[in-house]
């Protein structure tokens, strides 16, 4: 039977089975296949994988692996320059919009107190994510491999944690978005844009103790959620310096 040989770089062991972690391994071909196909059924989702060697030359996802092919897998850079190889994808993988899967509600929170642009539905399914990531070009954060593995995503990242400050901070270290904060800037309810907003325009919306004690005010642009220091924004504060410690 034709055998192809593997070895896969970096934290793309992960989502290898034991046995198979750094170091080059065998398989079977016992069918056609793309290079898609072979490194999904190894338990790879493809948006992991930002370069493929097979025999010393970068291929794309529809290669069809043949016998005795040597394939290295490596994953998503986001500080080596790789442009002398072949990119896996034309759209750089740098624009920070994401779309977050159903059980990253905490995370979503998160991300959006530090400004960034953050869809977050508790009831998009599987197809709507993979839909919504497609269209408007967001990196889609899941704990769900199967979802990664849908074609249409060419931007997706599976993530590690389970505990949600974690996951924060992995995805921050990941995509290198430390230096992109904009502390507040984005509503936690709705991910709409907070801006800053006059206390009399606003004024016959507060509560009595609000309006005795707090002088500075923002509001969403979408929901009008009003926001003061205080809990919230000294909570986004917080946050803020922790992450950037
Ligand atoms: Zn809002």
């Amino acid at each position: 039977m034709p055998q192809v040989h593997f070895r896969f770089y970096a934290e793309l062991n992960d989502f290898l089975k034991v046995g198979q972690h750094h170091k080059r391994f065998t398989i079977d071909l016992d069918r056609r296949t793309s290079i898609k196909d072979l490194i999904e059924s190894l338990g790879v989702p493809h948006t992991e994988v930002e370069v493929i060697l097979v025999n010393g030359h970068s291929v794309d996802f529809s290669y069809i692996v043949k016998d005795n092919d040597d394939i290295s897998v490596y994953p998503v850079f986001e500080t080596v320059d790789i442009t002398p190889l072949l990119k896996l994808r034309s759209q750089p993988l740098r624009t920070m919009h994401f779309v977050l899967d159903c059980h990253l509600g905490r995370l979503a929170r998160y991300l959006r107190q530090l400004g960034f642009d953050t869809l977050y539905r508790n009831d998009y399914d599987d197809e709507t994510l993979a839909q919504i990531s497609a269209k408007e070009h967001r990196i889609l954060l899941t704990r769900d491999r199967s979802l990664l593995k849908r074609s249409i995503i060419t931007h997706g990242y599976f993530v590690r944690e389970s505990d949600p400050r974690k996951q924060l901070d992995e995805v921050l270290n990941r995509f290198d978005l430390k230096n992109s904060i904009t502390p507040f800037g984005r509503c936690t309810r709705c991910n709409g844009i907070v801006v800053p907003v006059d206390k009399e325009t606003i004024d016959d919306q507060l509560e009595p103790k609000t309006r005795k004690y707090f002088d500075t005010f923002w509001q969403c642009s979408e929901c009008k959620q009003i926001y003061w220091e205080g809990s919230h924004v000294d909570k986004m504060h917080e946050l803020n310096l922790e992450v950037m410690q």
